[in-house]
């Protein structure tokens, strides 16, 4: 974990007792504990907090920003007794994930300094979850490829005088077993995505530029298909992020729109910015998904056609995909679809702040 100190404070006299007194004891001590960590001084003004601290967007303006927290600060000053809580903070203004928080807030030497600690239980309690189900579903998805690998396999053995049936069996065994490494290489993907934390170690991504490159990766199979691909920005949008996940949930969403579309149609994408939110829209003229489906449609594995997704080489992962990128970069994705005449995706990702995109550029 990298810890930093904040930038120097305006040297009041107030403030150059407050440093001092840090700088001998205690950003030691803060800096031993596996936590985020925020100082406060008398008149509930941060003076000082962890880097990690920029994930949770509690501080603005030297203050924090947290109803709860600010009176846990209160409590502790007024009885000088420690107080733990938990606390579930939204991922980002929209977001459908939570920092599930374990804070802890404890008095700090004779000058008035409350010390909050905040240890981030969410990934312990999320990748728990997650792998229980998974194991179940791919032991199931695994099974039909490996299935069909084997009967092959044997039906080569009995051809053994028949030529032209091996062929045709050996080239069905070589799109199984290319079905076979795509699965694995999607659950590697989205293992990946459920190891890592983008915000944590987050750049300030430009999502022009990674739609643009998107767009560029899916346009071989889009012209096989003599389908157009327009894109249209209405704004500048900076995120806080990983760019090569949020390429790949723009990607996912484009490889879709192109797979379950006919010949000779369109795919649009739009970027905009919606009162801080940047919003990403993939619009196709496609076969769309009946209603009863809709609710379902972001599940690991869930297809409303399994022999379709085959055919385009699908695995059922890639929404899925989609939503945990969108979800970890405190943004959401929604859809609306007719069936017969096309569905749109919409991406969320909140803009980077300007406080964020100043630290993380006075770090580079
Ligand atoms: P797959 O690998 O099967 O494409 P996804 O998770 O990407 O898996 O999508 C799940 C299912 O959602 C697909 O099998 C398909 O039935 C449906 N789907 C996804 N995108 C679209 C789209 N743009 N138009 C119609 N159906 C879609």
């Amino acid at each position: 974990m990298i810890w930093r100190f904040k930038e120097k404070q305006p040297t009041t006299s107030a403030n150059l007792k407050v440093e001092s007194d840090l700088s001998t004891q205690s950003f030691d001590l803060l800096r031993a504990i596996d936590a985020e960590s925020i100082v406060v001084a008398p008149g509930d003004k941060v003076i000082y907090y962890s880097n990690g601290i920029n994930t949770f967007n509690l501080i603005k303006d030297e203050r924090i920003q947290n109803k709860e927290l600010n009176n846990l600060v209160r409590a502790v000053r007024r009885s000088g007794i420690q107080q733990d809580a938990t606390m579930e903070l939204p991922r980002g203004p929209i977001g459908g994930g939570t920092h599930d928080l374990l804070v802890r807030v404890t008095s700090m030497g004779d000058a008035g300094l409350i010390a909050v600690l905040i240890f981030d239980d969410s990934e312990m309690r999320r990748l728990d979850s997650i792998r229980r189900d998974f194991v179940a579903n791919i032991s199931h998805e695994l099974k039909t490829p490996i299935g069909a690998l084997s009967i092959l396999s044997e039906a080569v053995l009995e051809a053994s005088n028949d030529p032209e049936a091996i062929s045709k069996f050996a080239s069905r065994m070589q799109a199984e077993s290319k079905r076979l490494s795509d699965l694995v290489q999607e659950i590697i993907n989205l293992s990946r995505l459920q190891d890592d934390d983008p915000l944590k170690n987050g750049k300030i991504i430009n999502l022009s530029e990674v739609i643009n490159d998107a767009i560029d990766q899916s346009r071989l199979n889009a012209e096989k298909r003599k389908i157009t691909i327009f894109f249209e920005a209405l704004d500048d949008a900076q995120v806080l992020g990983d760019k090569s996940q949020v390429g790949m949930a723009i990607n996912n969403l484009i490889e879709n729109a192109i797979n379950y579309s006919p010949d000779s149609t369109r795919v649009t994408v739009t970027l905009k910015v919606n009162d801080q939110i940047a919003e990403i829209a993939v619009s196709d003229q496609g076969i769309g998904i009946p209603e009863k489906d809709l609710e379902r449609i972001f599940e690991r594995f869930y297809r409303v056609d399994p022999a379709r997704s085959r055919l385009t080489g699908g695995t059922g992962l890639g929404l899925s995909i989609v939503k945990h990128i969108a979800n970890n970069h405190g943004g959401d994705v929604s859809l609306w679809s007719v069936e017969g005449a096309g569905s749109t995706f919409t991406l969320r990702f909140p803009l980077a702040t300007q406080e964020v995109s100043e630290k993380i550029s006075s770090q580079e």
